[in-house]
């Protein structure tokens, strides 16, 4: 597309336009294709995106968004001939307001840097995920990302207030509102959140900001189920003068091999327990938050909600216990495993962990079930993996997964989004007057289909 590039140089000066070697160049993210399209621009304004948006709709040239390319689900995969739009040259905090608690961004900032930010003012966006260091807020609205926080302070739709959007014919939708209460007609910018590009791309976005506790302590709880870990956290939850910032759930199989590969033999084995889970208070005082969480922590044993507890005795224990969660050990044993992200009403979860590990079993013995997830919003994401690499078999296993969720009030997709993975699995499991919706509204913001095409919907 060699008069299209020269065009893009035109509107985005030469170092906004990467071609052929340059962009295969870039790292590569979490999908094979994130990088097959020749051709990536790089725009520095909103006016800029929009120029790009409109001289490709004339050109006839799909556009596939990318931010920190750490989404999961195969939403920033490209073809070769369609253009890569990466938002990492729009990376200002514009304004942060400590007393209003709001911070206005470009879509590129990674949640990193406003984390970083934000704890100038003692504040936290109140989302937090393991790929904090790349993902972008643009990327982040547009998956509707969750997290480990998205329990206390609502997941990525809960803490937009305002949002700035190119849509697919070059328009700019412009509500950067302040205020949490705005109540003007639809709510359309809640239709561009979560729509993992497909029918626009976030230039710029107004996002609340919470208060964050000075101190934090961590403690890995072994339980005996996980209705057990759920009495517990109500526990915790209900604690006078506890803050409760995480409850992160790790089912055995993969705390022992996390535990292992770095090097924490000694929290591989400290519990017999099905399943662990991160606990994390925080508060101002830390002697006080430790003596309140170690209080409740003892009453949850008592109580034999928790069999066995160890708390983090300073920041370098802390880091481990949180590595053990995030740290992708599982991966590197098993690579070319498959992942899932599902959602289990919680009062199901150990009946659901139990159906779908034997399911798994009986469907091929070779295959082994790694769980971890976020406990208060039974976010569980599994991971199914055998010696070999089995990402050929995606479509047999993913019902073994998905069988029985809907029915219960579960969902195939919590917090991943739908990229290129999940479209059959919406197909069969989305209901069809929404499904039928959403292809009107996609129809009608993208005619052309031109705005990162065959993503979510299956064509
Ligand atoms: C180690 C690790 C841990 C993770 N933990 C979590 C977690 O706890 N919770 C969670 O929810 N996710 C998690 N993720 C998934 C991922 O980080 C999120 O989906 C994140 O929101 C993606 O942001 P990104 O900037 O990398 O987007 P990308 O991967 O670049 O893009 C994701 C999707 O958004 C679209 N997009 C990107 N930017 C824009 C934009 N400005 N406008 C319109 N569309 C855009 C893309 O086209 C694509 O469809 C994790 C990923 C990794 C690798």
């Amino acid at each position: 597309m060699p008069d299209l590039a020269e065009r893009l140089v035109e509107l985005c000066g030469a170092r906004g336009v990467r071609r052929g070697e340059a962009v295969k160049a870039l790292d590569p993210g979490f999908h094979k294709d994130n990088l097959s399209a020749d051709l990536a621009v790089f725009p520095e304004t909103t006016a800029m995106v929009a120029a790009v948006v409109a001289l490709c709709r004339s050109e006839g040239v799909a556009i596939v968004p990318q931010g920190g390319r750490t989404g999961i689900a195969g939403g920033a995969a490209t073809a070769p001939r369609s253009l890569i739009l990466s938002l990492s040259r729009m990376q200002r905090i514009l304004t942060l307001d400590p007393l209003a608690r709001t911070a206005l961004v470009e879509a590129g900032v990674t949640l990193g840097a406003l984390q970083q930010a934000a704890a100038a003012h003692a504040l936290v966006p109140g989302i937090d995920i393991g790929a904090r260091d790349s993902a972008t807020i643009g990327g982040m609205i547009s998956t509707n990302a969750g997290g480990s926080e998205a329990f206390r302070y609502g997941t990525m739709r809960q803490r937009v207030l305002g949002l700035e959007a190119v849509l697919p014919d070059g328009t700019v939708l412009s509500d950067l509102t302040q205020v949490a209460k705005a109540n003007e007609g639809y709510d359309v910018k809640q239709l561009l959140i979560g729509a993992e590009g497909t029918l626009g791309i976030v230039t710029r976005a107004v996002l609340r900001l919470s208060g964050s506790p000075a101190n934090r302590v961590s403690a890995l709880a072994a339980c005996p189920s996980a209705a057990a870990a759920l009495a517990a956290l109500d526990r915790l939850q209900r604690r006078p003068g506890l803050a409760l910032i995480a409850a992160e759930a790790m089912w055995r199989d993969h705390l022992v091999v996390t535990a292992k590969s770095n090097g924490l033999d000694a929290l591989a084995s400290f519990a017999e327990a099905p399943l662990y889970i991160l606990f994390e208070a925080g508060g101002d005082d830390e002697d006080a938050v430790r003596a309140a969480f170690e209080t409740a922590l003892a009453d949850a044993v008592e109580a034999n909600e928790i069999v066995d507890v160890v708390i983090a005795a300073n920041l370098a224990q802390r880091t481990d216990l949180w590595r053990l969660r995030e740290d992708w050990a599982v991966d590197r044993a098993f690579p070319g495993g498959l992942w899932f992200d599902i959602s289990v009403p919680l009062a199901a979860l150990d009946a659901t962990v139990a159906a779908m590990t034997r399911r798994v079993a009986a469907h091929d013995p070779r295959h082994r079930v790694f769980i971890i997830g976020h406990l208060a919003d039974g976010n569980l994401h599994v991971t199914v993996n055998a010696p070999s690499p089995i990402r050929d078999v995606y479509d047999e296993v993913a019902p073994l997964i998905y069988t029985g969720l809907k029915e219960i009030g579960g969902s195939f997709s919590a917090e991943h989004g739908i990229g290129l993975e999940k479209r059959a699995a919406l197909q069969r499991y989305g209901d069809p007057g929404k499904l039928a919706l959403m292809r009107q509204i996609k129809h009608l913001l993208d005619p052309d289909g031109l705005m990162n095409p065959g993503k979510v919907l299956l064509p």
